[in-house]
């Protein structure tokens, strides 16, 4: 293994190491080193349903997180399991809202807050034939549940669409920019959260645990999205990233309590104010959003909206993306308590729920990785770097 892939991140076999400093590193931690059963590097959707899992399961933890990646603080939040380009179901999407919707409700009673919003999403049909499409794909099975067979007529002075809406139910809105302060609060009033950068040239690794400046896990997760790229461990992983950019407008004359999918979404916030999106942009890594992405999506919106609006917000985040489209979870090849949680594209609010369990399940109890999300599929890339 090329010593490039974690130049500071030392790791100390036991036996290696002389008896005299064994002594004074572990008196000198007794007084000083706080030991947990885990260290979560990363609080975003991935970051908080993985701390979710640890407290249920009775296990301590810290939290270090920055504000360098804006994915879960930015997201419209929406959590729908069809894909509405080609009225298909998303990859595991039933199974996944079957554990999301209880995670969801658990944390807005344990943090007192408003988390989920039931709203049905509109998908604006562009002709006949896409009516037709709708109809064959509401009659499968998994999509029946989904999918509406009535078509919507719209009644919506400010929108044109002549051939009218097909209904996604069961959809909704998990406000994650809520979820993350009052989570970042509860670890803090706990004393969970440190709020800054890991800085890996203050961690080591060694056979039963890691440490961090004061702090020693016996297994660390990195959850920290598209920061995964400044990983020295984990950035052999093919994570893309995705930008993305968000509009919220005032309309007060658009009137409009459901999602509606045309070119672009539109999701009703109240006090007449819709986020707009998003974009998808595959060059630029910055977390600044860009006039390029606000012209395309006012031209897009522009395609169906036919009321006054002005922009009263503009925001971009990255989303991590993955090049075959599923998460990255697992067990570094090399650093057998070093865990990665990521990946979660443009579907975290569904996704992240799912894959924290799997990927506790699979630390704690031995049980295998659903296959298509573990990382050994790129085991190969590691040693080849
Ligand atoms: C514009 C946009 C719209 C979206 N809309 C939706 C939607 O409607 N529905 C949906 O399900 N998904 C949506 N997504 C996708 C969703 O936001 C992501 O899948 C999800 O937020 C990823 O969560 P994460 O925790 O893996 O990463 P992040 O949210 O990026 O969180 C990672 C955390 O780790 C921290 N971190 C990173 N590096 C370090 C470090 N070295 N030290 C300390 N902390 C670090 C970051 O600052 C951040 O707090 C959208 C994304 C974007 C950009």
């Amino acid at each position: 293994m090329p010593f490039t892939h974690h130049p500071t991140f030392v790791t100390i076999s036991v036996i290696r190491v002389n008896p005299w400093t064994l002594y004074s590193t572990s008196t000198r931690d007794a007084y000083f080193c706080t030991m947990v059963d885990y260290l979560v590097v990363g609080l975003g959707l991935a970051g908080i349903s993985f701390c979710e899992k640890l407290e249920a399961e009775g296990k301590s933890f810290r939290v270090i997180s920055d504000n360098s990646q804006q994915a879960s603080l930015v997201a419209g939040g929406l959590y729908n399991p069809v894909i509405l380009k080609r009225f298909t179901m998303a990859w595991k999407a039933k199974e996944q809202l079957e554990k999301a919707m209880p995670f969801y409700q658990g944390l807005e009673r344990k943090l007192n807050v408003k988390l989920d919003e039931k709203i049905p999403v509109l998908r604006k049909f562009a002709s006949i034939e896409e009516q037709n499409t709708w109809f064959e794909a509401a009659d499968k099975p998994g999509l029946d549940y989904f999918l509406s067979t009535n078509i919507i007529k719209n009644e919506n002075p400010s929108i044109d669409a002549p051939f009218g809406f097909g209904e996604v139910k069961h959809t909704g809105r998990i406000h994650t920019n809520t979820l993350i302060a009052s989570y970042g609060e509860y670890l803090e009033q706990n004393g969970l959260l440190q709020k800054e950068t890991f800085d890996f040239s203050c961690s080591e690794a060694f056979n039963d645990h890691i440490s961090y400046k004061s702090i020693k896990a016996k297994q660390i997760v990195f959850a920290t999205g598209y920061g995964l790229k400044n990983s020295p461990f984990f950035n052999y992983l093919p994570l893309n990233g995705t930008k993305g950019e968000l509009l919220t407008i005032k309309a007060p004359d658009y009137k409009e309590t459901r999602v509606v999918k045309s070119s672009v979404f539109t999701i009703p916030l109240g006090d007449d104010l819709y986020l707009v999106g998003a974009t998808y942009k595959w060059k630029d890594k910055t977390n600044m959003p860009t006039e390029d992405a606000k012209n395309e999506l006012l031209e897009k919106l522009k395609t169906f909206l036919q009321c006054d609006f002005e922009i009263v917000n503009h925001v971009a985040g990255i989303r991590p993306t993955v090049v075959d489209r599923r998460p990255l979870v697992g067990q570094h090849p090399e650093h057998k308590n070093m865990y990665v949680l990521n990946g979660f594209g443009s579907r975290g609010v569904m996704i992240a729920p799912y894959a924290s369990e799997q990927l506790f399940d699979y630390i704690e109890t031995g049980n295998e990785l659903d296959s298509e999300i573990n990382i050994d599929r790129f085991t190969k890339k590691y040693y080849s770097n």
